[in-house]
């Protein structure tokens, strides 16, 4: 589809060259898929540098239709959406996770801290949440007590999981929770294709999210493994920026850009799927 561009995004006074560098690219952008990000962490380091109406700028000038929104600390996620709210033109989704961090280092031992436990029941009251994510978990960490009780919960009130996990941490969560929604962050960085396709074809609930994924692109177009297993599940597959260190967050109109120009050599139907479609259906039943 085409679609005008909006030049919403101003420069502000003593604006970060962080921020100048993002407005580089967008000039020239041309007609663009839409796109749902499914891996965005909007995280207190970065809040210096972008308040949440940039954030909101960059989204609606590089096509962002819906976010999946997860943030270190969580207060990032819905300060978000309280100022897309004030927004008269809402036209973004938020969808918002709860991330159990409080800090940088929580990622290395959430899963044995009781503290966490605590931050995950006390934001979960929120009753705003889709989900529980992104956190790391690897091989036998997965069998943690807490993060089977918090499999099994996600699984009893319908929320998600975004995990950035090896494959043997995905297996244990499905066994302590048969059929709880995970979206694999990175899907295949620790984990060669064949075993990816064969967890696809036994986890109906595992959808796979491509950040950081370079073998997606095999020379400048998508790969022909990545690609038949894309055209094999077109339904679950989602793209995500991943704005886990703020410089991060100058590389997205590239991030985006290399995305869009790999989906065009998939059918229109299954590009749309994995830009966008499959996010907005994912989250548009409770
Ligand atoms: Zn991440």
């Amino acid at each position: 589809m085409r679609r005008a561009i909006k030049q919403s995004w101003q420069p502000i006074s003593g604006a970060s060259l962080l921020a100048l560098a993002m407005l580089q690219p967008l000039a020239a952008r041309g007609a663009e898929l839409p796109v749902f990000d499914a891996h965005m962490h909007y995280n207190v380091e970065a809040r210096s540098l972008l308040s949440p109406e940039q954030v909101i700028a960059l989204w609606r000038q590089q096509g962002i239709k819906g976010v999946l929104a997860t943030s270190r600390p969580n207060q990032g996620t819905l300060d978000l959406m309280a100022t897309l709210a004030r927004d008269k033109n809402s036209d973004i989704l938020i969808v918002p996770f709860m991330r159990p961090y409080r800090v940088q280092p929580d990622r290395h031992n959430w899963f044995s801290n009781p503290e966490i436990e605590k931050l995950v029941e006390a934001e979960l009251k929120r009753g705003v949440y889709r989900g529980i994510g992104e956190f790391h978990i690897f091989g036998k960490d997965a069998d943690a007590p807490y993060v089977a009780r918090m499999a099994r919960m996600a699984k009893e009130r319908g929320l998600w999981l975004h995990a950035h996990a090896d494959e043997d941490a995905i297996e244990r969560i499905l066994r302590h929770a048969p059929g709880v929604r995970i979206i694999w962050a990175h899907t295949g960085m620790s984990t060669g294709l064949d075993k990816v396709e064969e967890m696809f074809a036994r986890y109906p609930s595992l959808v796979g999210e491509l950040s950081y994924r370079g073998d997606i692109d095999g020379g400048g177009k998508l790969s022909p493994r990545w690609r038949a297993l894309m055209l094999k599940y077109p339904d679950r597959f989602v793209l995500g920026t991943d704005t886990w260190v703020t410089s991060r967050w100058s590389e997205v109109p590239d991030i985006l850009a290399n995305y869009r120009r790999l989906l065009a050599s998939l059918p229109q139907d299954v590009a749309e799927k994995i830009a966008w479609r499959n996010g907005f259906n994912m989250f548009s039943e409770k």
